[in-house]
């Protein structure tokens, strides 16, 4: 057997299990209420004898004040709290076990689940420009604030961040040359433990969402699916946390962006969606030859059959898919690269209006890649713009605290005990 041929074929197997529904993953049983829909606190309430309108207070309280314990929810009696209590429900956020900041204010968590699996999650304030262009709110706002800091617009109204959100504990997709692959798989994250991630981070920078009188400047809070995991392979997880967040949360979908590594039976239910985020795929190479060998999965599904299915998502007025491009230096970096790329974006048959992201790579240990050199980005992205194709080089967040693209893996390999979360660890100053 050659060399690696036996893990490339258990990848490709466990992949054919999922087929973009992501049911055959374990997840975690349990007693969390965040996370549950209305229909389900209704049945909660129903069980414990009390009225519907209870349910909807539930809700109230766990998505919108964004609670951390029963007792805080001042709106419900004590007996029904102390019901709850008794059933062994709690509110379920995960929980913030370590936490590290970054020279740029980036600021990265590890997020224990009630199972003492880990991910990670990541809080950017100002955003990562990676929405600049995509025809949306978020991009607008990137841009006003650039030129305020130019000196050039007016005082910015409002406040602004990022989360970064982790979908999968691991993954399954073996990129080779992203450090959450070296993790392979454990399991799937429950919509709740997708979406407390988000009210973890939110309450602890006291981020107040709604606007209200005493608020007149809510925050703008931007969430990108870009974390640890394939967010395709987690479909169901994914899209109900789509749900929660922007039903009960107040994130409208429009401010979310999901990336997938390109599985086709998920890019295919996310396009007959209504509700749902924009869509960033990690094309990566020009050709199917480079990306096989840096992306195997994509032996399944070939850049036609992709640009394919792409072209089944309705976009909104102005909005653009983002194609995100890592540039792996000589690999996937070089002038025929770009032509090719120009080629596929600008064939007469390109289903969608796109533009592009790029990466730099950013490195990890023992990983056989090297950065691009900074001349052979400069002329990448020169050529993809002189061909009219809207680009942007991302600005990389949290290197120093590796919370960048492609760097989140568990630091605790061992799940601490169930504890109150530690401080802010400021590895850098
Ligand atoms: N699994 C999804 C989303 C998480 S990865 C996906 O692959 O799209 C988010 C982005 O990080 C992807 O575009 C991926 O190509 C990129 N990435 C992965 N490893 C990287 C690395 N080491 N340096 C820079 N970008 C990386
Ligand atoms: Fe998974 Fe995305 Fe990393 Fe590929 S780049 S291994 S799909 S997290």
């Amino acid at each position: 057997m050659r060399p690696g041929f036996g893990l490339k074929a258990i990848h490709l197997k466990i992949l054919d299990t999922f087929d973009g529904g992501g049911a055959s993953l374990p997840a975690a049983a349990t007693t969390a209420l965040f996370g549950r829909s209305l229909a389900e606190l209704t049945e909660i309430v129903a069980r414990l004898g009390q009225r519907p309108y209870r349910a909807a207070q539930l809700a109230e309280a766990l998505y919108k004040q964004r609670v951390e314990s029963l007792d805080a929810i001042t709106t419900l009696p004590a007996e029904l709290r102390e019901q709850l209590q008794a059933e062994g429900y709690d509110i379920g956020h995960p929980q913030i076990v370590q936490s590290a900041r970054s020279t740029d204010g980036t600021e990265r968590y590890l997020m224990r689940m009630a199972d003492g699996e880990t991910v990670e999650t990541v809080w950017m304030p100002d955003g990562d420009g990676g929405e600049r262009g995509d025809g949306t709110q978020a991009s607008d706002e990137e841009i006003a604030e650039e030129q305020q800091a130019a000196g050039q617009g007016s005082p910015s109204t409002y406040k602004r961040a990022t989360i970064c959100i982790s979908s999968q504990v691991g993954c399954a997709v073996n990129c080779q040359f992203c450090l959450t692959a070296k993790l392979g798989i454990r399991r799937n994250l429950t919509a709740g433990e997708i979406a407390g991630q988000v009210a973890a981070v939110l309450n602890r920078h006291n981020v107040n969402l709604g606007s209200s009188r005493g608020n007149p400047t809510p925050a703008r809070i931007n969430l990108v699916f870009m974390g640890m995991g394939e967010p395709f392979l987690n479909y169901t997880g994914f899209i109900a946390a789509v749900h929660l967040l922007s039903g009960h949360m107040q994130i409208p979908d429009a401010r979310m962006t999901v990336s997938t590594s390109g599985i086709l039976p998920g890019i295919l239910s996310y396009a007959a969606e209504t509700v749902r985020p924009k869509l960033a795929v990690s094309l990566n190479a020009s050709n199917d030859v480079v990306r096989e060998s840096v992306m195997p999965i994509t032996r399944k599904w070939n850049i036609a059959a992709l640009m394919e299915a792409l072209s089944q998502v309705r976009l909104r007025a102005k909005e653009c898919v983002t194609f995100e491009y890592v540039l792996l230096g000589g690999i996937n970096d070089q002038p025929q690269h770009v032509a090719e790329l120009i080629a596929l974006l600008k064939a007469p048959t390109a289903p969608i209006r796109s533009k592009v992201n790029l990466i730099v790579w950013n490195s990890g240990p023992s990983m056989p890649f090297h950065e691009p050199a900074p001349e052979a980005v400069k002329l990448f992205h020169a050529s993809l713009l002189a061909a009219g194709i809207p680009t942007f080089t991302r600005r990389p967040r949290g290197r120093d605290i590796y919370a960048a693209c492609g760097q989140l893996k568990r630091t605790l390999e061992t799940p601490p005990p169930a504890q109150p979360a530690s401080p802010l660890v400021s590895i850098a100053h």
